[in-house]
């Protein structure tokens, strides 16, 4: 769905493929239990590889084994967004910008939103009760709030906790390459690790290679909604976590140079498993689930959520409008 609507609407990106690579014998296993997996999702074009056959088409890269996915690619995810919303403009939305919901009374009756101008919520300390300026009554509201979703969602009055998730907030930090040629044509990633789909090889549009992102599990400090609307999070990138970069890419990178890395920038991913627990997929929660007319909840919209974003759009389309 994505590639056909960037082709559209002329979003720059490449179909770059991707090798997942096996560097130890007790790897080369979940190759196979990967392409199952694949299968069984509906992915069926994954092509085993002998680690001879990858590094003759990546000469930089070491390998037992490999699985090579040619569908894989990169979008220039801004011009995505800009496009997403331009198309929304033209069809008659109205965006409202720097504009909070603080809260929800939701029911079979109908859903009341509390909204307030977000640069009023920098005033209020972590906890405390916020007033609304507007109150809005829509036929439909769809959180999808990002890392504020779920405690977004025990803000609605109405809405049985039984059905909002427990979060957890996982930091995952990139490095740059310094060098500026990109030693791979393709995204190089290594085997999924507790929490991540671990330290990969990134390559945008440009070229610009990075490594990343790694699996931090913090603290959920983030918890109370103002905080986490406010995106209070500490988002540096903490230079010494280089350490752990470089033997980790250098297992599939050896040729990795001491000092090559440069600490890049982070991001949040709003989990809903923790640290050892089994990975879990997104929850899309409607009617059907909760019982309240009209509210679709997005909790753990996490990595693919941007290249899953089309179909999740259908999805909630096909289910619930
Ligand atoms: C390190 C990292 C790497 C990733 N790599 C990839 C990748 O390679 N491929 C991929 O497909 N995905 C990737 N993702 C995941 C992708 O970025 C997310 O899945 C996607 O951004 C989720 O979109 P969303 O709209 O659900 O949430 P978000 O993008 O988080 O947007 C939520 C929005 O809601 C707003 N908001 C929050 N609270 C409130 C409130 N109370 N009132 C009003 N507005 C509110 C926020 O300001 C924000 O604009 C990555 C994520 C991270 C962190």
């Amino acid at each position: 769905m994505l590639y056909k609507y960037c082709e559209e609407r002329g979003v720059a990106h490449k179909r770059l493929g991707k090798l997942i690579v096996a560097t130890g014998v007790a790897e080369t296993a979940k190759l196979d239990m990967l392409q199952r997996n694949a299968k069984e999702s509906g992915v069926d074009d994954l092509q085993l590889m002998e680690g001879s056959q990858a590094m003759e088409v990546e000469p930089e890269l070491r390998c037992l084994k490999a699985l090579l996915s040619p569908s894989t690619g990169i979008v220039d995810s801004h011009s995505l967004m800009l496009s997403l919303l331009a198309d929304a403009e033209n069809l008659g939305t109205t965006i409202s910008y720097n504009t909070a919901v603080i809260s929800a009374h939701v029911g079979s009756e109908g859903i009341e939103l509390h909204v307030c101008d977000s640069k009023e919520l920098q005033n209020y300390p972590v906890g405390s009760h916020v007033n609304p300026q507007l109150v809005l009554l829509p036929k439909l509201l769809i959180n999808s709030a990002g890392l504020s979703a779920i405690p977004l969602a025990r803000q609605f009055r109405g809405l049985d906790c039984a059905f909002v998730p427990t979060p957890h907030y996982a930091r995952g930090c990139y490095f740059t390459l310094s060098q500026t040629k990109s030693p791979f044509r393709r995204l190089i990633y290594p085997l999924p690790e507790d929490g991540g789909i671990g330290v990969h090889v990134t390559l945008d549009l440009n070229g610009l290679v990075r490594f990343g992102p790694d699996v931090e599990w913090i603290s959920d400090d983030g918890n109370d909604p103002v905080s986490c609307f406010l995106n209070r999070f500490d988002y540096s990138v903490n230079p010494a976590r280089c350490n752990v970069f470089y033997p980790v890419v250098r297992k599939y990178f050896p040729n990795l140079k001491d000092g090559s890395l440069e600490p890049g920038y982070s991001g949040i991913r709003p989990k809903l498993s923790g640290p050892g627990q089994h990975p879990s997929d997104f929850v899309i929660q409607g009617e059907d689930v909760h019982g309240i007319p009209g509210l679709v909840n997005l909790f753990g919209i996490e990595s693919p959520g941007l290249t899953s974003s089309l179909a999740i759009a259908e999805h909630i389309v096909s289910r619930y409008l």
